[in-house]
């Protein structure tokens, strides 16, 4: 199956890519595929097409830039990104070096960001809310859970029964995987329209209201949701054999204490895409950051290119 897509068209643009690992080689590379020119400082240099400029600081990386990125892990609380081969604060100071009229994008937006931004008057834009990305992100994040469980226990997935708390985009992903490995699939939501999709599906719908009834009988339990969702008293009810991977952004939507306690396999697994399919998760943002900067800043013409062709793992 291909689906035909456009290519953004960043030409003039000045980029500026601080941080991140194996993936910001993909997501440079495809920044220079639709025109931009880019200077990047702290990624790592391993794979780095020869156009993109390696600055000899953070700040002559921003110098004049139109857009600053930052790795969809954003930065620490105190302004400091994640993911980087060498230290790079976000400062006031550090962004202020860029154009007046310049975008931050960071998949993650931590307080003192926004308030920098603000100051600034910089438009900051959330790449975590991005639909595309965090779908075409729930195929790596779907694999890797899976892969998770699959080490986690003695026994397979198919045959085994899976429930799926959160049917947003990572967690309905994933129930399908499931399901397409003979698994025995249930999935909480909170909404009617959540169940209703999970039927649809013919996945098992539960309303989390009614989770003390399906969980005595569960081999696995994923969480999607970050929010405690599975609090002592529901850890208290899965067997002891039962393993949970809990794939919402930190702290997790389990009580990990509880789980301990009861001596239940309880897993917390950030950043799933990068740790198990860089090359994939790479291209993903080689797909969608150009076509979001694009947007941002209105222009109009693209090229065409098929999804599944930039997919390819030999590409
Ligand atoms: P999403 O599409 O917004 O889905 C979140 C789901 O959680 C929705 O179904 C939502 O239901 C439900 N939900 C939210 N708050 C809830 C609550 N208090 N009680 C019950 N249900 C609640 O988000 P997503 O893109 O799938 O991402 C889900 C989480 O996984 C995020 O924390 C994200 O950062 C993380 N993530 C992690 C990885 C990884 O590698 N570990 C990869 C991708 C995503 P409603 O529709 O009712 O609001």
């Amino acid at each position: 199956m291909k689906e035909a897509d456009r290519v953004a068209d960043l030409s003039g643009l000045s980029i500026c890519v601080l941080g991140g690992d194996r993936r910001e080689a993909e997501l440079i590379s495809g920044l220079i595929d639709s025109g931009a020119r880019v200077s990047c400082f702290g990624t790592p240099t391993d794979g780095l097409r020869s156009e993109a400029a390696v600055a000899p600081s953070a700040r002559d990386a921003c110098s004049g830039a139109n857009a600053v990125i930052l790795p969809l892990s954003g930065t620490d609380s105190s302004g400091n990104v994640k993911i980087t081969s060498k230290p790079v604060s976000i400062t006031r100071e550090l962004l202020a070096a860029a154009d007046p009229a310049a975008i931050v994008l960071s998949g993650v937006v931590r307080p003192c960001l926004a308030a920098d931004c603000a100051a600034l008057g910089v438009r900051l834009v959330d790449t975590g809310e991005d639909d595309e990305l965090a779908i075409l992100n729930s195929i790596p994040s779907a694999e890797g859970a899976i892969l998770m469980a699959m080490q986690a226990t003695p026994f397979t997935i198919h045959n085994s029964n899976c429930l799926v708390l959160g049917p947003g985009r990572t967690g309905l992903t994933l129930a399908r995987m499931l399901q397409a490995l003979g698994a025995h699939v249930w999935g909480a939501a909170r909404k009617a329209p959540g169940r209703a999709r999970l039927f649809e599906m013919g996945i098992a719908p539960v309303d989390f209201a009614d989770l003390a009834h399906c969980l005595p009988q569960m081999d696995i339990v994923f969480n999607t949701v970050p929010s405690l969702v599975l609090d002592r008293s529901l850890v208290y009810l899965l067997k002891r054999t039962a393993v949970i991977i809990d794939l919402a952004s930190a702290p997790g939507g389990v009580d990990f204490i509880a789980a301990a306690e009861r001596g239940i396999h309880a897993e917390l697994a950030p950043g799933l895409p990068g740790k198990v399919a860089p090359l994939t998760a790479g291209r993903i943002l080689a797909r969608v950051i150009p076509r979001i900067i694009e947007d941002e800043f209105g222009k109009g013409e693209r090229k065409v290119r098929s999804l599944d062709e930039e997919h390819r793992p030999g590409r």
